[in-house]
């Protein structure tokens, strides 16, 4: 995109340099065409400006939905987990304080008193 405004800008100064050139003929419908042409392409120089202007806001938009739904967890069989199915995580911390903490597994001889606990409300899990 800049390599874009860089080349209209470029045109705009040949048009110009064209328009002093021809100060030899005497020609005014043709002046007149070499400064519509000149406002043509300042146009569009300030029209592409703008897109390029529209079109950093959509990446940023773009990116913002990305991370958000990297941050998403999605709940299955009881627990939260994330977008590349890591956890579980704890959903009682995290449907009351949307706190993402990690379930920690209980040694096996515990696991009839539950499989997982949060280490931070120590909620147990079967
Ligand atoms: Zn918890």
């Amino acid at each position: 995109m800049t390599e874009l405004i860089t080349g209209i800008t470029t045109a705009i100064t040949m048009v110009k340099s064209l328009k002093d050139f021809d100060k030899k003929f005497k020609d005014a419908e043709y002046k007149n065409i070499i400064a519509d042409l000149t406002i043509e392409l300042a146009e569009i120089k300030i029209k592409v400006s703008d897109l390029m202007e529209e079109n950093n806001e959509l990446r940023n938009t773009i990116k913002e939905i990305k991370n958000k739904e990297k941050t998403k967890l999605i709940f299955k069989s009881g627990y939260y987990f994330n977008f590349n199915d890591e956890g579980p995580y704890c959903p009682g911390c995290y449907d009351l304080k949307k706190q993402v903490i990690r379930l920690t597994e209980q040694p096996k001889m515990m696991h009839n008193f539950g499989k997982y606990r949060c280490p931070v409300c120590k909620s147990v899990f079967k």
